[in-house]
């Protein structure tokens, strides 16, 4: 296998060093021993882009060995250190910005202003923790005992397992891995089969900004030989994980012997709720963005919305045309909408469909597959949609939107808490009581108010119930990484 057997010229890459097929561990790339690689593909045209090694359990093992070695230097050089290497691969995110959001495009399909959003927001978040690196560490305590002063320290947890989603193939990476080398910890990261050349060239870029060997390591293969070692490894000492809740709690069950700290990531089932005395027209653009940014595949994704009756048919009525204006096609030509990732994605937008009209909801548009090929859907609005709908119950994680009327801010309340899931709630209104009621009473980790964009580098990132456990991003995604060290010494 070659290392850059990537891309025809379709995709303009500039510097053809950012794709890589190798896994980068301590400081170099590495094919499998037993020359294995796993095939990555094109959603928009099922072309085959390229090939990634499939690494062993020894070998991605050995990615542990590097890190653990790099974690005492790299854990006690002075932050200011750390930071300028973090900032550095910041820097090159932004030079690099056009060909990492083309490498996206070709894997994951998203349309080009999104992929260019995308590096822009994973970027910030290195620029966030190079500035947090540098802040105070240590905090005095009120003494309690006599001739005592006491102090927390706030310590790396040492060596740090990273798993990442298809869905924002880079931003989830330099999200996690940010906030950990910032902390003073090394990085074993594993990136989705799907789309493994995002990850790789930010490690091509990490190499660059000049991350000694070790520190900074992506191990590429099947997910349960390469997870697997990490989950069950002691030296492992925290997991990071950014997916479905399914493969969340297996990795959780996986790591309780090892007793590391988790963080997950999980999915959504965000519910959106628009009052009657909400701005229509903002509601329904919003609310567009909600559902249908990166193709409907958003953890954040809107999967229940909710209009109060008066307004129903008035917001049903634009959403739909607003809907029908959107454009589909291959994420180079920059459309509204892409393709889904696989053939699974694609059969849930078809039951999902199925399942609500069978049950009585009405089809207002889409509603089939797109004719720009197998993975591609029509934007689909169903009104309607009765409570028992499947729809209602689980991540669509697609292109299709669930309209239903409500007629009290108590009953709809209860209806959008009824979830396994906390990730995040949108809410539409312009009654500042009922914003501060709704704020209160919506059980999920992050609460939109007549807006749909909220996330970004200095705000912890995160969800209540099955939806995860920890936060990422501001200062709480680099405490994950940390220990509390309590130190009391005796003056008298
Ligand atoms: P997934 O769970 O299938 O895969 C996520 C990662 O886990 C990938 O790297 C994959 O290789 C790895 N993985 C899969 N099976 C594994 C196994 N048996 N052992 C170890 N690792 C394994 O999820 P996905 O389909 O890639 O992503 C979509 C999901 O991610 C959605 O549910 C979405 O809501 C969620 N998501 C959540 C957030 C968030 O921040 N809460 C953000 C983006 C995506």
């Amino acid at each position: 296998m070659l290392d850059a057997v990537f891309f025809s010229g379709e995709a303009d890459i500039k510097d053809k060093r950012l794709i890589r097929s190798f896994s980068y561990i301590n400081g170099k790339w590495h094919q499998a021993a037993s020359g294995e690689a796993l095939l990555v593909s094109n959603p928009a045209t099922g072309a085959h882009l390229g090939e990634v090694a499939a690494l062993s359990a020894d070998e991605s093992r050995a990615a542990v060995d590097a890190a653990q070695k790099a974690f005492q230097t790299w854990s006690e050089i002075l932050p200011q250190q750390r930071a300028a290497i973090l900032r550095r691969w910041y820097e090159l995110q932004l030079e690099h910005k056009e060909d990492l959001a083309r490498i996206m495009v070709l894997e994951q399909g998203k349309p080009l202003s999104e992929a260019r959003g995308e590096i822009g927001y994973g970027a910030d978040f290195v620029e966030f923790y190079a500035e947090e690196a540098k802040r105070p560490n240590v905090e005095g305590v009120t003494s309690h005992l006599p001739d005592a002063e006491m102090e927390l320290w706030r310590e790396p947890v040492g060596v740090v397992a990273l798993i990442t989603p298809w869905n924002f193939p880079s931003a989830m990476l330099t999200r996690k891995a940010a906030a950990a080398l910032a902390a003073g910890c090394t990085v074993v990261a594993h990136p989705s089969g799907e789309t493994p050349f995002s990850a790789l060239a930010l490690a091509e870029l990490a190499e660059r900004a000049g991350f000694p060997p070790g520190v900074f390591n992506v191990v590429t293969g099947r997910p349960a030989t390469v997870v697997e070692p990490w989950t069950t490894d002691s030296r492992v000492r925290a997991l990071s994980f950014t997916g479905s809740t399914e493969v969340g709690k297996l990795l959780y069950r996986q790591s309780a012997d090892t007793m590391k700290t988790l963080v997950m990531e999980l999915g959504g089932h965000a519910p959106v709720i628009v009052f009657k005395n909400a701005d229509l027209d903002k509601a329904v653009e919003e609310t567009l963005k909600a559902k249908f940014a990166t193709s409907g595949q958003d953890c954040l994704g809107a999967n229940r919305i909710f209009v109060e009756r008066p307004i129903y048919d008035a917001f049903c009525e634009k959403f739909i045309a607003a809907t029908k204006r959107l454009t589909v096609g291959h994420g180079m030509e920059d459309p509204d909408i892409g393709p889904l990732m696989n053939a699974t994605a694609l059969a849930k937008q078809e039951a999902h469909v199925a399942d609500a009209l069978a049950k009585g909801a009405t089809l207002a548009c889409g509603g089939a597959r797109h004719a720009l090929g197998p993975l591609f859907y029509q934007p689909t609005v169903l009104t309607d949609v009765p409570e028992d709908a499947l729809i209602l119950h689980e991540e669509t994680f697609g292109p299709v939107a669930a309209i239903l009327p409500f007629d009290s801010e108590p009953e709809v309340t209860q209806r959008a808490n009824d979830t396994e899931y906390g990730l995040v709630a949108y809410v539409h209104s312009t009654d500042p009581r009922q914003i501060h009621r709704m704020s209160r009473r919506l059980q999920f980790g992050m609460v939109a108010v007549n807006r749909t964009k909220v996330t970004g580098a200095p705000i912890p990132f995160g969800g209540t119930k099955q939806s995860g456990l920890g936060r990422e991003g501001a200062r709480q995604g680099m405490e994950a990484f940390t220990e509390l060290k309590y130190v009391c010494r005796d003056w008298g």
